[in-house]
């Protein structure tokens, strides 16, 4: 497969195929992410499409693509009839193909319509995984996410009404230690209000390059320690009342990876957590450096 520059998709999309629908993020400037400030949004052109799908038909075998992703960061926001197109190429070559997913920033959530989604999710992309990162304003602001607690809300609930599944992303520390409370209680209560099918927290680790880091370097954003982190996720979980969702914590950034069904796991896993927390060293696992991750 050709790709250019480097191509990141989430953790459980490590079995898919991974199309470079786009290049780049057409928003980029979320404050803690490092992922495509090398590139220069793009749509990629539908023939450069086939001629990667055909390569994949031929490297994998076309019976053996059954999930694709389509990268990079936000192809949601390429319009309505391109990815429909996409969906078709990918249904024509892969005979086996089962669904295709997508990164879905606010601003392109906000871009569609139920109506739209519902056409996208019939033509086979029914997962769309959103970055909220916090439910908290404030820390909404800071990290300079382009949207609202109520904007983001808004578009969740475009996906979710044109029945698509959301999988949704918190980053534990991202409103440093003055707002860590706040940014966990209120970022359960956005899964409450959105209702995701899936659910992951990671630990928020500074990139270089990134003008987080360089508010960590310059000492304006203090992150909370490992106990911190935990405290944060137990928090979460607390405020989450999920009708049906899975959770997720085991991402290589978190010290202590646990998981589980929502609701029912969830009590089990805040018991774990405050055991954990009374009694750390035997449990957490140490982090990877941002280069690794
Ligand atoms: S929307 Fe996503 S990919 Fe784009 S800058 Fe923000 S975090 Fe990075």
């Amino acid at each position: 497969m050709r790709y250019e520059g480097t191509v990141y998709r989430p953790p459980s999309e490590g079995r898919s195929l991974i199309l470079q629908a786009s290049i780049g993020c057409s928003y980029n400037r979320c404050s803690y992410c490092a992922m495509y400030l090398e590139k220069r949004f793009r749509p990629r052109s539908l023939d450069d499409l086939r001629v990667d799908m055909d390569m994949a038909a031929r490297e994998l075998g076309a019976r053996n693509v059954r999930k694709v992703f389509l990268a990079d960061g936000d192809a949601l926001i390429l319009r309505t009839s391109r990815l429909l197109e996409i969906l078709e190429e990918l249904r024509a070559r892969f005979p086996n193909f089962q669904r295709a997913s997508v990164y879905a920033s606010p601003q392109s959530m906000l871009a569609k319509s139920p109506g739209e989604i519902a056409e996208l999710v019939s033509a086979g992309l029914p997962l769309y995984y959103l970055g909220a990162e916090t439910g908290h304003p404030e820390v909404l602001a800071n990290i300079t996410k382009g949207v609202t607690r109520e904007e983001m809300l808004r578009g969740a609930k475009v996906v979710t009404d044109g029945g698509g599944k959301l999988s949704v992303i918190l980053l534990l520390g991202i409103g440093g230690v003055t707002l860590s409370h706040e940014h966990a209680v209120q970022s359960g209560t956005l899964i409450t209000e959105m209702q995701p099918r899936f659910v992951s927290t990671l630990t928020i680790t500074p990139v270089p390059g990134t003008p987080l880091h360089a508010q960590v370097e310059r000492g304006e954003l203090v992150l909370p320690d490992e106990l911190g982190m935990l405290r944060e996720q137990r928090t979460m979980l607390a405020n989450m009342k999920c009708k049906r969702a899975i959770y997720r914590g085991n991402h290589v950034s978190n010290s202590l990876p646990v998981g589980g069904n929502l609701p029912q796991d969830r009590d089990k896993l805040i018991a774990l957590l405050d055991t954990v927390l009374a009694d750390p060293a035997p449990r957490l696992r140490a982090r990877p450096s941002p280069h690794s991750l």
